[in-house]
């Protein structure tokens, strides 16, 4: 286990925090603040712990001088301050002299969120480069540092792994949770295992495939996904999302000849049209005009999977049954989200979509586990491990380090 904040002599101290503010914001107005209560556990033990706290987050991309006007974490510190009921500070900069002074001057209990790390990347991408003299400055504002931002856990960057080769570093709570969740779900599953496999690009999950087939009982496909995989068997699949690269058909192929037992697919569809916006059609799966588009599963296709489903004693579900932003789309994940409501097997979402997709249909009270990670927990489900965690020491090796 890597070192816990609780097992940390954090009294009194100033305590460098890495969240996860990367919210959806519009016109200064938070759209979704689901990270910002993550990270409430963590700074309310500071809080009790009499800490100087200093808050650190990256939020949205930030290429331009223009791209800072929206990306700002100003918001976000009312935010904070609302649902901690307790003043949150903000600094407009991050690595300057009166940043350094603001902090000389921070009082035990007081909290002081920095702005946008990544605006040390205009122009010369500092923060994520991981620049030794960046993380040097942010390590010289603390004593001890917490990585609470899972999600940015994957990423080597100044604010993430370069200020932990200064200061004494462990995991927040909402780390751990993704942690032991992620491992105890995942790595050691119990079976029958089901894999549900939705979303947009081939591309970007046949990684996850790889991995988690060898482990699953049954993998579900669904989505621009399982369009890939019914292209590499020859079905006419219209003008629908699907890959054109002649090796990765090829790998599909020999996926689908060599798991035959555990492969489903889908069997129909709701599709679309690339002549008229209003167009919707149920379609069999073989029955798919060269102009149509599937973008949900049809009714067939959730009455086979809810079987798989019904006997399952684990399930990971990563990627949407179809285009659930379109109501005329979102039956199919609507419908499979109702069945893992109900199934009794453990089950943990993962994907930026996915977890969108189950809070979109108000579930998120009802799944075993909703992993926020986005692609730093398909990293961590494929490599085994992530940068920004590897560079904390485990527990068992810290007590030189603290007394
Ligand atoms: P996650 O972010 O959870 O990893 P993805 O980004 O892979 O998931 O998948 C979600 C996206 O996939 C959604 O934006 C959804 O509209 C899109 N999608 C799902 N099915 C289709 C489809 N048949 N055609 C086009 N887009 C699809
Ligand atoms: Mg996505």
């Amino acid at each position: 286990m890597k070192q816990r904040i609780e097992k940390m002599y954090v009294k009194n101290k100033r305590v460098i925090v890495r969240v996860d503010y990367n919210v959806p914001i519009n016109n200064g107005y938070i759209l979704d603040d689901t990270k910002i209560v993550a990270s409430l556990e963590t700074i309310r033990f500071l809080i009790k712990n009499n800490c100087k706290i200093i808050l650190l987050s990256h939020l949205g991309k930030v290429k331009t001088e223009e791209d800072k006007y929206r990306n700002s974490l100003e918001p976000v510190a009312k935010r904070l301050k609302e649902l901690l009921n307790h003043e949150v500070y903000f600094s407009h900069e991050i690595m300057s002299p009166s940043v350094q002074e603001r902090v000389k001057i921070l009082k035990e209990g007081e909290i002081l969120l920095l702005e946008n790390t990544r605006f040390l990347d205009v122009p010369n991408k500092l923060e994520s480069s991981c620049d030794a003299q960046v993380s040097s400055f942010l390590a010289s504002l603390g004593d001890i540092f917490i990585n609470d931002a899972f999600s940015s856990s994957h990423r080597a960057h100044a604010s993430t792994v370069g200020i932990t080769k200064y200061l004494s570093s462990g995991i927040g709570f909402s780390v751990e949770r993704e942690l032991a969740a992620l491992d105890k779900f995942l790595k050691n599953p119990e079976h029958p295992f089901t894999l549900i496999m939705g979303g947009a690009k081939i591309e970007d999950k046949l990684p996850l495939i790889e991995t988690l087939l060898p482990k699953c009982d049954h993998l579900l496909l669904a989505g621009g996904l399982a369009n890939s995989f019914l292209k590499a068997l020859n079905f006419n699949i219209g003008a629908s999302l699907a890959t054109k690269d002649k090796e990765i058909l090829e790998k599909l192929k020999q996926i689908l000849l060599n798991h035959r037992e555990k492969l489903m697919l889908p069997l129909d569809a709701v599709v679309g049209s690339t002549y008229d916006k209003n167009y919707t059609r149920y379609r069999k799966i073989n029955e798919i005009d060269d102009n149509e588009i599937i973008l949900d599963i049809g009714v067939h296709t959730l009455a086979k999977y809810r079987l798989a489903i019904k006997e399952s004693k684990t399930i990971f579900l990563n990627g949407t049954m179809g285009l659930y932003e379109d109501s005329r789309f979102s039956n199919g994940t609507k419908e499979l989200l109702t069945m893992l409501k109900d199934c009794s097997a453990v089950v943990v979402v993962g994907g930026g979509d996915s977890v969108s997709a189950v809070n979109h249909f108000g579930f998120s009270d009802d799944l075993t586990y909703l992993s926020c990670g986005g692609g730093a927990t398909l990293e961590y489900l494929i490599e085994g491990h992530l940068v920004g965690i590897d560079c904390i020491m485990e527990e068992s090796n810290v007590e030189i380090l603290d007394v």
